[in-house]
């Protein structure tokens, strides 16, 4: 069954494919980072990797790209307050994005692009736009794209773009919703900013030109399908198709993707409402990574999801009856519980349904609310059979399988959960942040908020003191260690630790 997609360009549900008959080349507009990531930017990017795990599905390569906003309005001036250089400030944001990333079960793409290591192919980008008489200089320095001079301009937003003034600029990164107006591409250098000097002058790029740039030189000029929350298809997409065609003169992307905005508690998510949540909000509130995963898939990409704690405890429980529900099968597998008798037609066919419900749900524009309902419907079946010792070895096996491929899409069995929380807490501590650590949280977890990273380099450090002869160091490692509640066994084949 072929894969289709609603795509915004066409209005339309069509079949996704990759033009070069190998690998589908999509391009994914990646974090600003100058904070946290929040569960409404991890709502798109995990929607993201659904679509492209369930590319992988149907048995197409994939060549994902993601970039990185690493200069921006908003770094510029969050690096300024924190007294810092824009590198040293946005990379401790550009890390944790990553861990979040990886803490929500993500893959990572096959290429990452920051903006600021791109500066010379934005250049030129802009200098090929100057010679086709669209990018102009003001007074100032800076380059704009005159969107008069490409009438295709609003061709995905749908926008009537007739009463458009020539010439009416607008420089800052942050979104204008309504108006269309000349977008700065690269923006002359003002005192203290962080600015390169290039054969455009003296200064930094545009937000837009930075997602031509890279799609462009790591996709090609014409590519398969491009991503992003709903907020970028105007202007910064209308805006990355009009640098793109003007130059190529080609389609840029053919399929566009947009998933939709969240709401927290039926409102718009804002720091203002005091509803704005950070994955690690979540996690020190004693919430699990997997189902924070599962949650925020749980509603198709193109419908607006609802995002409560009631919901969210709810996603756990549903997480842990399929983790329990493995296990049980598996186990019975590997004792012999399950006897190599003829299997019930009946329940067969229930199995082999589960998973062709499954898939043909996936397949429906990655409709992943209809995709779980199988599986849990599968649960029930099994486990009845079990109940009543009528699940045969064929069928366990069967049903396994089914698991195994719901989970290359919703990837929530393996539980790397307590972990997780582990390394939120650590975090915490290293960020003075203990204040918003649940009780229940410090509880359950100890005093201990060590991560299994830390004490893994603390437990190295320790064997590499001993080697050096340097004693002292070594056991002051240990009581550091034992402090925080673990314990160190030495043995002939290394050191093992564990907590108390
Ligand atoms: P940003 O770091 O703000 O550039 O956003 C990164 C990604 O998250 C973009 O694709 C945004 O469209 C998306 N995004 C931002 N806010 C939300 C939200 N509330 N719900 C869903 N996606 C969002
Ligand atoms: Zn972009």
């Amino acid at each position: 069954m072929a894969l289709e997609l609603f795509n915004t360009l066409s209005g339309q549900v069509e079949p996704l494919f990759a033009a070069d008959g190998n690998a589908l080349r999509f391009y994914c507009c990646g974090p600003t980072v100058y904070d946290y990531g929040h569960i409404g930017n991890f709502r798109t990017f995990l929607h993201v990797d659904v679509l492209r795990r369930a590319i992988k599905l149907h048995g197409i390569g994939v060549h994902h790209v993601m970039n990185v906003t690493d200069v921006d309005d908003k770094i510029i001036r969050n690096a300024s307050a924190a007294g810092k250089p824009i590198g040293e400030y946005s990379a401790k944001f550009e890390k944790a994005f990553f861990d979040d990333m990886k803490a929500l079960s993500c893959e990572t793409p096959e290429d990452i692009a920051r903006a600021t290591e791109h500066i010379p192919e934005m250049v030129e980008l802009i200098q090929r736009l100057a010679a086709e008489d669209i990018a102009y200089q003001t007074e100032d320095g800076s380059w704009y794209f005159r969107i008069k001079r490409f009438p295709a301009y609003g061709q995905l937003s749908k926008k009537d773009l007739d009463g458009i003034e020539d010439g009416a600029r607008i420089d800052s990164d942050e979104y204008e919703k309504d108006s269309a107006r000349d977008f700065a591409l690269w923006k002359s250098a003002k005192p203290g900013e962080t600015s390169w000097d290039t054969a455009i002058g003296n200064g930094r790029p545009g937000w837009h030109i930075e997602c031509s740039a890279m799609a462009l030189k790591y996709l090609g000029e014409s590519f398969d399908l491009h991503a992003g929350g709903e907020d970028l298809m105007f202007p910064h997409h209308e805006n990355e198709i009009a640098q793109s065609e003007a130059c190529t003169h080609k389609q840029f992307a053919r399929h566009w993707f947009h998933v939709r905005f969240l709401l927290v508690e039926g409102r718009k998510m804002s720091k203002s409402e005091g509803n704005f949540y950070t994955l690690r909000d979540l996690l020190l509130k004693g919430y699990r990574a997997s189902a924070i995963r599962f949650l925020l898939l749980s509603v198709p990409y193109r419908q607006q999801l609802n995002f409560t704690f009631e919901g969210l405890a709810a996603e756990t429980s549903a997480v842990d009856r399929l983790r329990t529900f493995q296990a049980r099968v598996a186990s019975g597998i590997k004792d012999g519980k399950w006897p190599e008798t003829a299997a019930d037609p009946e329940l067969s066919a229930t199995i082999r349904k589960s998973g062709e419900d499954f898939t043909a749900a996936l397949s429906n524009d990655l409709n992943t609310a209809e995709a779980r309902a199988p599986i849990f419907d599968l649960l029930r079946a099994v486990n009845t059979a079990a109940d009543q010792n009528k699940l045969t070895r064929a069928d366990a096996e069967a049903t396994l399988a089914v698991l195994a491929q719901f989970d290359t899409i919703f990837s929530v069995l393996e539980d790397h959960d307590a972990e997780l929380t582990r390394n939120a807490l650590a975090w915490a501590e290293s960020e003075g942040r203990m204040a918003d650590v649940a009780p229940e949280v410090l509880e359950a977890f100890g005093s201990s908020s060590l991560s299994d990273v830390d004490i893994d380099a603390l437990v190295a450090e320790r064997t590499l003191a001993k080697k050096q002869r340097n004693f002292a160091r070594a056991d002051a490692i240990r009581n550091e260690l034992l402090e925080k509640g673990i314990l160190l066994e030495d043995s002939k084949d290394g050191v093992r630790w564990k907590r108390k």
